[in-house]
């Protein structure tokens, strides 16, 4: 029987192995098959590494054998010899799993050098080359497979500098580079307890082993982890023919993209060094230079030529903007690597709506390329570019978003100063459970230490709040109350401006601009709609948030939380006479004062949705929220209304809930006083009679809040109809309305059938059914959901990402009963779910008719329902 097959020539692989070969390998098979000049040489499988951890770390059997006949090709097509004193064959090991993965092992370059070929190394070009080809080897070769500390090479690379003068690697002559291959020898033999292997066969068994060993160390496990990669699928090993990037003048190595991977412009984009070797471009060791100037230096202007004739070739053949690594010998251009290409949102929405103009990818291909995420990037405010802030430092871009506020220390401080209407930045140290409501409190969050996982960068990702984190140049002092940055001191109180999307502190209030949806932009959008077969919908609450919801191309409001109007100016004193008031009378005196207010926002919101749906919710939230709380508003309250302050007080402490999210809240309180939810009714049908008037088509949809039990909505709904019969007859015209509920109780999911009966429509409260589904407060989930997520406990904060095995199985039951009962009821969900990708899927699937999400998440709704459509469509063929 034949031995497995562990090895794969490049000219006998092809892009679609990633599987079995990796990325790297796929690809470099690929390139070798169009006919690009890539350096001959194989593949060893991601199976043969999997094998070997199976066999209890062995190479498998017919292994070796299949990687010595592997480099017998490489040797016939390089016309080399590995080992040879002669012409010596270099080799370069690389890994290279699936996904690519920061985890895994680095590259060795080089390999085949001892004392003996690297004579005839020097012979073919020069000493000084060969040894620091030689240095290289040993260096990349103690680190990688012997784990020796890679400073001590560096500290020795210094003294030579230093010795000499000199300050940069390649001004040391070969004479120093002789020694440091003596003395990097010297180091191995002390640090790993072994001396450097001469033999390159030895070289090349154990780089082929560390590769493999490399799929399981710790950084590795973790990336996979953080990533959801599976840890089943094994690394592949490349084992390339050297080409030589630092062979003098006429040499050079660099990295390409197709296109400008931040703004999608369509040019060649990158860097290059010349005589250099590697990684040296990416190190940092050399500043290198701009890829266009290539086109003006004598030695590489040609493989320039060439090499922007081979992105364009690699773009129309894998479709897509890639990103290459190069090296040129002599002038003569090699293709090391291309991948598809990282990018910003920007960019990845340029390329898109581009490439389907030049007619490469079509419009489905186009709105499938672009990630929600990145969308989420285009869609928070920016710091307007024509502004004169100073940065100060950068730090970590850890939540995307401009923002401007008051320097604050303190969680209840900041927490008390945004109740006072002040914009406030939560600096801290790093942040901590206890800081959540701060953190909800302030328009962003700064901190000196963490990472993009730390506390403060999940959180505020959560919120979706502007964060920068692990600003290191940022010296907190909590005890002076000020903060230093770079010598620059700013105490308590003063402005800055953060940039979450690029980790920029500014001093002072810097100017930001609100993301607009134009130019590709609104083409790929267009295109989303063409295909989406979900509604999208927003949920505003005044006229402003409901102009800017259909800016962005909101179809309708899918929730006015009539509540929230009841802040602004001087409502709130009408509002708490309604709550206070003992009588009917007294209670129908304060509606009277909020019935034109509410007509008046509700008339200013059905213009901004001329044509489209508005789904209004009566009163939801629990009284108390209302209430005043010092002693000066009591004794205010007490004066507008000519009562007793006692009484007043007696009342806020009787109206006190233990437990408010499930009191006397939703429609419990119009089913208890039903005057105002009349009276919301009439503002309703009042605006919605004058607005029409005006010639605008208004479609209002009344929702009732909690309902538990059909005979509750029945109760409401009473209340809604009489009101509309009463006023239409005496305007002597009708509007169409709706009158549905929100499904927010797992009893209300389990009865729809029922409470179909008396709704024509149901919208998904989310927010509510998660917590009353998980039983979890969402205001007090914040000390511990984050552990719970941190750990894997929760795959997701169900109030970020819904949660499709619990509350997403009663909205499915709902679905299925409430279709029962009105086969034409209509579907759609309002909760911040709304907005999420995953969950758009979810309801996607589900059936709904519509999402409903915040104005500025709604152009990722239409994306995602676009996504959630051609996915399934494709499995539909
Ligand atoms: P990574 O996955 O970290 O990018 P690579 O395997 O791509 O690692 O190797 C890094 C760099 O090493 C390449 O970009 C290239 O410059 C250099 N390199 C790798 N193999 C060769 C080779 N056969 N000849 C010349 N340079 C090589
Ligand atoms: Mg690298
Ligand atoms: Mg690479």
């Amino acid at each position: 029987m034949a031995a497995h097959r562990w090895v794969y020539l490049f000219r006998d692989g092809n892009a679609q192995q990633r599987d079995l070969l990796g990325g790297k390998g796929a690809n470099l098979a690929e390139m070798t098959n169009v006919g690009l000049p890539v350096p001959p040489g194989f593949t060893v499988t991601t199976e043969a590494c999997n094998a070997y951890f199976e066999d209890g770390a062995s190479l498998p059997e017919g292994l070796w054998e299949q990687v010595l006949d592997g480099l017998a090709d490489i040797e016939r097509q390089m016309g080399r010899t590995f080992g040879s004193p002669d012409r010596p064959l270099l080799v370069s090991v690389r890994s290279g799993a699936k996904f690519s993965m920061p985890g895994m092992m680095d590259t060795i370059l080089n390999l085949g050098l001892n004392d003996v070929t690297v004579r005839g190394l020097a012979a073919e070009a020069d000493e000084r080359f060969a040894y620091d080809c030689y240095r290289r080897l040993i260096q990349m070769f103690a680190k990688v497979v012997l784990d020796v500390n890679a400073d001590l090479f560096e500290d020795v690379i210094d003294e030579h500098k230093r010795a000499l003068g000199v300050r940069n690697d390649f001004e040391l002559p070969a004479d120093d580079l002789r020694r440091m291959v003596a003395e990097f020898k010297e180091i191995v033999r002390r640090e790993a307890g072994q001396d450097f292997p001469d033999d390159p066969h030895d070289q090349l068994r154990a780089a082929i082993i560390a590769v493999f060993e490399s799929w399981n160390n710790r950084r590795a496990i973790d990336y996979r982890n953080a990533n959801n990669i599976p840890h089943n699928l094994g690394t592949a090993v490349n084992v390339q023919a050297m080409v030589y990037g630092n062979m003098g003048p006429d040499c050079a190595t660099g990295v390409a993209f197709t296109r400008n991977p931040s703004t999608g412009e369509k040019r060649l984009f990158g860097e290059y060094l010349t005589n250099a070797q590697g990684e040296d471009v990416v190190a940092g060791v050399r500043t290198p230079q701009p890829i266009e100037q290539m086109a003006d230096d004598p030695h590489v202007g040609p493989a320039y030529q060439q090499l922007q004739e081979i992105a364009q070739r690699l773009e129309q053949h894998y479709r897509d903007m890639q990103d290459l690594e190069f090296t040129i010998q002599n002038g003569k251009l090699y293709m090391l690597q291309t991948r598809t290409g990282k990018r910003t949102g920007a960019a990845a929405v340029k390329i898109a709506v581009d490439m389907v103009k030049e007619g490469l990818i079509s419009k489905e291909e186009a709105v499938q390329r672009v990630l929600p995420s990145q969308l989420d990037q285009l869609l928070h405010p920016t710091i307007d570019p024509g502004h004169t802030g100073e940065v100060l430092a950068n730090g970590l871009p850890a939540s995307p978003g401009a923002a401007t506020g008051q320097v604050v220390f303190d969680a209840d401080e900041a927490k008390a100063l945004a109740e006072d209407g002040h914009d406030v930045i939560l600096v801290r140290l790093e942040t901590s459970p206890e800081d959540f409501h701060g953190m909800l409190a302030a328009r962003a969050v700064l901190t000196a230490r963490g990472g993009m996982t730390s506390h403060a960068a999940v959180v505020a990702r959560g919120m979706g709040k502007p964060a920068v984190v692990g600003c290191t140049a940022l010296q907190v002092d909590y005890d002076r109350q000020q903060i230093t940055i770079n010598g620059k001191v700013i105490p308590k109180g003063d402005y800055i401006t953060i940039d979450g999307s690029t980790g920029a502190v500014m001093l002072g209030k810097v100017p930001t601009i609100e993301p607009q949806v134009h130019g590709d932009l609104a083409t790929l959008l267009g295109w989303a709609d063409e295909i989406r077969k979900l509604g999208v919908r927003a949920n505003a609450d005044t006229p402003e948030d409901a102009a800017k919801a259909r800016e962005l191309g909101a179809q309708g409001i899918g929730l006015c939380r009539t509540e929230h109007m009841f802040f602004q100016g001087d409502r709130i004193w009408a509002v708490r006479e309604m709550i206070i008031a003992t009588t009917e009378e007294e209670r129908r005196a304060a509606l009277a004062k909020l019935e034109p207010m509410q007509r008046e926002d509700f008339a200013g919101i059905f213009r901004a949705m001329d044509g489209f749906p508005v789904t209004i919710r009566t009163l939801d939230p629990p009284l108390h929220e209302f209430l005043p709380h010092t002693d000066a508003e009591i004794e205010e309250l007490a004066r507008t209304m000519s009562i007793d302050p006692e009484i007043v007080k007696s009342k806020v402490v009787a109206l006190r809930e233990a437990n408010p999210m499930l009191g006397h809240r939703g429609c419990r309180l119009g089913i208890t006083a039903p005057e105002i939810t009349e009276m919301q009714a009439r503002a309703i049908f009042g605006a919605a009679l004058d607005v029409a008037a005006e010639g605008v088509d208004v479609r209002p949809e009344i929702m009732i809040p909690l309902v538990g039990d059909v005979e509750e909505l029945r109760l409401q709904r009473e209340v809604v109809d009489r009101v509309a019969q009463e006023m239409f007859a005496k305007a002597g015209r009708s509007i169409p309305y709706l009158v549905g509920t929100m499904i927010e109780l797992p009893r209300a999911a389990l009865l729809a059938d029922k409470i179909a009966e008396q709704a024509e429509f149901f919208s998904f409260g989310t927010n509510d059914l998660t917590q009353t589904t998980l039983g979890l407060s969402r205001d007090d989930s914040g000390r511990f959901l984050p552990y719970y997520v941190e750990h894997g406990i929760f795959k997701n904060d169900p109030f970020q990402v819904l949660d499709r095995e619990g509350v997403g199985e009663l909205i499915r039951i709902a679905v299925e009963r409430g279709r029962k009962t009105r086969p034409d009821i209509k579907l759609g969900i309002c909760g911040e779910h709304g907005g999420d990708p995953s969950s758009v899927e979810f309801c996607h699937q589900a059936g709904l008719d519509y999402v409903s999400a915040s104005p500025f998440r709604v152009p990722i709704a239409r994306l995602a329902a676009a996504q959630a459509a051609l996915e399934q469509s494709e499995r539909d063929v």
